[in-house]
């Protein structure tokens, strides 16, 4: 057996052994891993400290998961977006494929809440089903490998699947989403990168929510990824006594961008039923955002969005206050540091573009030290 195997299957899924470690009661959350199941792999165990730590949160059962009766299990109506088995079709030009149920770890928060832990890997027969209606639809040009966690399928399932996308024409880009490498980093084998190389433009999107996250054995798991070639981005979700504080939130995205992984999207938490009690309110993202934006490094700076329930999509927010007003002569813009600048728009004629003439002030900082603002137009 691979050694990440014996690893996985060393992972932590019954109340009682989680009880050794850190005192949990496990009569109290039996009943929870009925109905959600449990898994911490020995890396997660090693990063917890002390009960109800960051960590402890996303990973240990709370009965607050089976008090959440009147909340949907299917928010986002992926089910109704499936045309075949394990894919949605939300968006015009990309798909999300899910290849199994599976993850290294089961995340108290998971959107998927409905569908992960039961065994088994996307089947030969549904494969084909799937690739099928991608090769019909010439409009699709990015597939999503999801689930669950793609990289805990075996090599050979990982490569079948890779190497069957490879054989529709009009598919440019491959991402595939996991928590992986940092919770299952001995997965992450030089066997495994050496696959995903003849498969280029592969791209991943991490899921990473706290500093505590980024140990040395799991930025070394990300620095093997990104030297085979796959461009690192990071998923964040927000969550309620996890990292819904901006110093918190700072310090990841920092250790994120050491770890050469590129913050992407921060997730406002989704109604999920059994993850309401990490929803945090729409301003606790906004506030990080701004204490993001403009004081440290863009690169760190993720999209903040909303994934719309009901089946609307991502949509992303802002601070409402970067942009004061907008009328056809001019721009008003709010700083970091809450100073206002004017932006003039270009000179109009009969509404038709004409190419700029004369001056290029393009910026012209009102230098009021921001008590200016629409009053002063
Ligand atoms: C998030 C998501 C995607 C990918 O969205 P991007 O904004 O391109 O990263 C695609 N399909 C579904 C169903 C999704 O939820």
């Amino acid at each position: 057996m691979e050694e990440w195997r014996r690893i996985l299957a060393a992972s932590v899924v019954k109340p009682k052994d989680l009880a050794k470690h850190l005192g949990v009661d496990p009569e109290e959350i039996e009943a929870v891993v009925g109905d959600y199941p449990m898994r911490i792999t020995p890396t997660v165990m090693a990063m917890m400290k002390e009960k109800g730590d960051a960590i402890w949160k996303q990973v240990v059962p709370d009965q607050a998961e089976t008090e959440d009766v009147d909340a949907e299990d299917d928010p986002l109506e992926e089910d109704l977006m499936s045309p075949v088995p394990h894919l949605v079709h939300r968006y015009p030009d990309r798909v999300l494929l899910m290849v199994t149920n599976q993850c290294p770890i089961y995340c108290r928060f998971c959107t998927r809440k409905r569908l992960v832990g039961k065994p088994g890997f996307l089947k030969k027969g549904e494969l084909d089903r799937a690739i099928a209606y991608l090769k019909e639809h010439t409009e699709v040009r990015d597939v999503i490998l999801s689930g669950g966690d793609p990289l805990l399928l075996p090599d050979h399932l990982l490569e079948r699947i890779l190497k069957a996308l490879r054989t529709i024409p009009h598919l440019e880009l491959i991402r595939i989403g996991s928590r992986v490498p940092g919770s299952l980093p001995q997965r992450i084998t030089p066997k495994l990168c050496e696959i995903i190389k003849k498969y280029h433009p592969i791209y991943m999107n991490l899921h990473f929510n706290h500093p505590d996250e980024l140990t040395p054995e799991v930025k070394a798991a990300c620095g093997m990824l990104a030297d085979a070639g796959v461009p690192l981005g990071a998923q964040t979700v927000l969550l309620k006594g996890v990292n819904d504080d901006p110093d918190v939130m700072t310090r990841l995205v920092h250790q994120l961008l050491l770890a050469r992984v590129k913050p992407y999207y921060l997730y406002q938490a989704d109604l999920t039923k059994g993850t309401n009690h990490f929803r945090t309110t729409v301003e606790t993202g906004l506030n990080i955002i701004r204490a993001l934006q403009g004081h440290t490094s863009g690169m760190a700076v993720p999209h903040f969005v909303i994934d719309a329930p009901g089946g609307g999509g991502k949509i992303p927010l802002l601070p409402a206050d970067y942009l004061m007003h907008l009328d056809e002569d001019v721009a008003v813009l709010k700083n970091y540091e809450n100073k206002t600048y004017h932006y003039p728009q270009p000179p109009k004629s009969n509404g038709r573009e004409l190419p700029m003439v004369g001056t290029h002030s393009a910026l012209t900082a009102c230098g009021d030290g921001g008590k200016g603002g629409l009053n002063d137009l």
